[in-house]
């Protein structure tokens, strides 16, 4: 019994002992099938044959990406608050160096996913850093391929986290239930929303948000 992986969207499935015959993720209009089909790994067996680049974005904002690419391309984000740390989205490969580099950091408090295609090893993610809670909106619950205690449902249109250090933000976009997040102290106090692959706003005339979205265009 394992946990298998797409290897085409890099999203984890339920234990199993054998792969699932279909990948939800991959199947949807969203997205396509590689070209060879459908294919499976586990988080056991691609450790050792990847890397993750943790770097320091700006004070307290960590991206963290994965070489050479797997899945989708994925990247995360950890965001540090006075009131513990966020992982914002997620990408499949999790070895012991990331693990330590973010228990150094201070481990994770919490999760939180714009949207379906970031799901990829949640779970083990929580798991991981001591069945921290992950924060999806209600609208996303459909998609979810591993389904979890770990993992909590919110409803509306905002969410408070950590006080109100955070705040998740329901917009729809990508998926009905995609959602963003707002980090009222990020970038000295001005503020910074990290959005997923929600519509970009190249035009957009403010040198903080323009940064931040353009850390997002990673077109997935
Ligand atoms: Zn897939
Ligand atoms: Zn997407």
């Amino acid at each position: 019994m394992t946990c298998h992986i797409c290897v085409n969207c890099g999203g984890q499935y339920s234990f199993a002992s054998s792969p699932p015959s279909h990948c939800l993720i991959c199947e949807d209009e969203r997205h396509y099938v590689g070209k060879n089909g459908q294919e499976w790994t586990t988080r056991e067996e691609i450790l050792g044959k990847y890397e993750n680049q943790i770097k320091c974005e700006e004070n307290g904002l960590y991206s963290i990406r994965t070489e050479p690419q797997f899945g989708i391309g994925q990247r995360a984000f950890l965001v540090q608050t006075s009131h513990g740390n966020i992982l914002w989205d997620c990408i499949s490969y999790l070895d012991q160096h990331t693990i330590d580099f973010i228990n150094r950091l201070g481990g994770l408090t919490a999760i939180a996913i714009s949207h379906p295609h970031f799901f990829t090893t949640i779970v083990d993610w929580s798991h991981l850093f001591g069945d921290v809670p992950i924060y999806l909106h209600r609208d996303m619950e459909t998609w979810v391929l591993r389904p979890d205690q770990c993992i909590h449902f919110w409803d509306g249109s905002m969410k408070d986290l950590f006080d109100g250090k955070l705040k998740l933000i329901h917009t729809g976009g990508h998926f009905d239930g995609s959602q963003v997040l707002y980090w009222p102290e990020g970038a000295s106090h001005r503020g910074v929303l990290l959005s997923g692959d929600e519509p970009q706003r190249n035009h957009f005339d403010g040198s903080v948000l323009k940064a931040h979205f353009s850390l997002n265009q990673s077109g997935i």
